[in-house]
């Protein structure tokens, strides 16, 4: 039994260091990647449902590495872990408020847009002041701006700063919006005290809608509070019409998902948005 014992230690080490060295690998080519700019973005469309309306657009990170498009699941985490999540989110808001202004300036002057927000971020000293200056670079509407955090960071996150930074950007008009939403299990009486302007169902809720009617799903109810507490409802995920259709009926702001839009290049979004201009 200590035989065998010893085996699995030296097994249990070898993948240790091998996942450890992977790891490193990772974090070397993200260093490399911020530098050579190898990531680009993709825009999926948030809809309004009732008239077909682009309200706005999420800005989604891919990584371009070689002939391969990484997907941010991939390599956000170590992002995260290493602090590399900082420059990598500096130079999404950058790129995308440059998009959202290009397309202002296309005649789409009520689109907004959505970047995901690591809690890391916000906790950097001069979060707020480096959003309000990339907003003023391109000439951007605070409010034109919405930033996603996901539930659960933020509740792990949240202490007196980063409170403070969240009532600072409510105060500059720009949007939050809390991401993921329900996976967090945080109750709707906390969120009732966040500055908060967003609920973004998340997609584990939409999947359990199988019929416009279904009175067991929790979303409609998720939906209704959220609009008597003040606050505008997005549903994520959305692949099928009868999801669309329960969330008509609930009165949900505005739905994002493959049945609209897959996350598309920038050259595709300006083809989709054409059409709006004439309307
Ligand atoms: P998320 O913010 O919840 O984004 C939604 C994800 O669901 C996206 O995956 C999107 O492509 C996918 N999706 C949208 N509609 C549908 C649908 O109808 N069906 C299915 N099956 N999937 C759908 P993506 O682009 O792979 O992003 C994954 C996650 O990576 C995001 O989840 C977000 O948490 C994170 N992420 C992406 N970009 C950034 C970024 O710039 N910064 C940070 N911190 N995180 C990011
Ligand atoms: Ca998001
Ligand atoms: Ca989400
Ligand atoms: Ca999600």
């Amino acid at each position: 039994a200590k035989e065998i014992g010893k085996r699995q230690i030296v097994v249990f080490d070898q993948e240790m260091k091998k996942a450890v060295a992977e790891k490193a690998e990772i974090q070397n080519n993200l260093r490399k990647a911020i530098v050579n700019e190898e990531f680009i973005l993709h825009y999926q469309p948030q809809v309004d449902p009732y008239t077909g309306r682009v309200l706005g657009l999420e800005a989604l990170i891919r990584w371009q590495k070689d002939d391969t498009l990484i997907p941010p699941n991939k390599f956000i985490g170590i992002a995260e872990e290493t602090g590399l999540i900082v420059p990598i989110g500096d130079w999404v808001l950058k790129r995308a408020c440059a998009f959202l202004k290009r397309m202002h300036d296309m005649g789409h002057h009520e689109l907004t847009m959505a970047v995901n927000i690591s809690a890391l971020q916000l906790q950097e000293e001069e979060f707020v002041e480096n959003v309000l200056q990339v907003l003023q670079e391109n000439g951007l509407e605070p409010n034109r701006l919405e930033l996603e955090i996901t539930e659960t960071m933020l509740i792990e996150f949240l202490d007196k700063k980063i409170h403070n930074v969240l009532n600072s950007l409510k105060e500059n008009r720009i949007k939050i919006s809390l991401d993921d939403f329900g996976l967090g299990y945080s109750s709707l009486n906390y969120i009732k005290q966040l500055p908060i302007s967003t609920l973004k169902v998340d997609k584990s809720f939409i999947d359990d809608i199988h019929d416009a009617q279904d009175c067991k799903n929790l979303t409609g109810m998720i939906v209704t509070l959220a609009h008597q507490l003040g606050l505008k409802v997005v549903a994520e995920g959305v692949e099928r019409p009868e999801q669309k259709e329960y969330l008509m009926r609930y009165k949900c702001d505005a739905i994002q998902g493959y049945l609209m839009s897959k996350p598309l290049p920038e050259e595709q979004v300006i083809d989709l948005l054409k059409g709006h201009l004439q309307s």
